[in-house]
């Protein structure tokens, strides 16, 4: 069975992408915020600081907002299911459920005229980043989230979703001062920003192809490094409601392995598996490559409001 749920393209026409161009500045801001590094120098502690912001933060991205939030991979308490959120969010890429409401859609219409971010649609600066600056795409989109919009709490963090990354750069500033603050807080964010866009951007370009998706998904074993295991996005659109994403021994997955010690620890249960028909599957496919798709193109279409 694949996961993603088809559903061709019925649109006769496209809106136009509306991209605010003032939204882009706070996120330009953090990045020459970032470059402040080559001015207060880079302390040992700052350089630590800076990897051990990005591996965490990274977690609470593909472990929190990815396969929890978005997919419910696994249950959870109440209270850390909070607290995932929370440590998502301090990776400055809004509220879990904004986060997951957009990627439910991108499931949804994966590379077709709808998908949120796709290359194959709107090229590779739009997939990568702009898309967080299209107008349509600032409201968190609750019909696609009602069993998370349930939590007041959740809905709380959402709306006033800065408070955990000013929260951890105030922390981080006051206990490793500016080096800790440029090189460990802003450096590292940047590179969990574009580590975490390469999924939507690369993985949907480069790569091998084991299944026969109904988008351009590839595996990447580079990405799955940089993503502690997220790069392996054709198994993951084949069947995404599996905690892991690397489907067998040598496909290295980190935030699985992570998931699977909380487990072992009682704070995560019901991790669920690859079924055996999916995995016999992709045995049988190892080492040969899934066509792409035929898709129909935005660019093909007339755009809203022409004739
Ligand atoms: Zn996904
Ligand atoms: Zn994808």
């Amino acid at each position: 069975m694949s996961a993603v749920e088809v559903m061709s393209s019925e649109a006769t026409t496209v809106a136009p992408r509306r991209i605010s161009y003032v939204g882009t500045l706070p996120f330009l801001a953090i990045h020459l915020l970032a470059l402040g590094s080559f001015w207060t120098g880079v302390t040992t502690e700052a350089a630590i600081c800076c990897a051990v912001l990005y591996f965490v933060r990274m977690f609470g991205v593909t472990g929190g907002y990815h396969r929890y939030f978005s997919h419910r991979t696994y249950r959870t308490s109440r209270v850390f299911q909070f607290l995932l959120a929370f440590l998502a969010q301090s990776s400055a890429q809004r509220g879990a459920l904004w986060w997951a409401a957009h990627h439910r859609h991108h499931h949804r219409h994966s590379d077709q005229v709808q998908d949120t971010h796709s290359v194959a649609q709107d090229g590779f600066w739009y997939s990568h980043l702009m898309w967080i600056f299209e107008r349509d795409n600032q409201a968190t989109q609750y019909k696609y989230i009602p069993e998370l919009a349930r939590f007041p709490e959740l809905r709380f963090l959402d709306r006033y979703h800065l408070i955990a990354p000013i929260l951890m750069g105030t922390v981080v500033f006051f206990t490793l001062g500016a080096s800790g603050l440029f090189f460990g807080f802003f450096f590292s964010t940047v590179l969990l920003w574009h580590g975490t866009f390469t999924i939507n951007s690369l993985s949907h370009v480069f790569g091998t192809r084991r299944f026969a998706t109904t988008d351009n998904s590839r595996n990447n074993w580079f990405l799955a490094i940089v993503t502690l295991g997220e790069g392996w996005h054709n198994n993951h659109h084949h069947y995404c409601v599996s905690t892991r994403q690397g489907f067998y021994w040598y496909e290295y997955d980190i935030t699985y392995y992570i998931l699977k010690v909380l487990s072992w620890l009682g704070i995560v249960w019901k991790l669920q598996p690859v079924p055996a028909k999916v995995l016999a599957e992709g045995r049988t496919l190892k080492g040969q490559q899934a066509p792409l798709p035929a898709l129909t193109l935005r660019a093909e279409l007339p755009q809203a409001g022409q004739a």
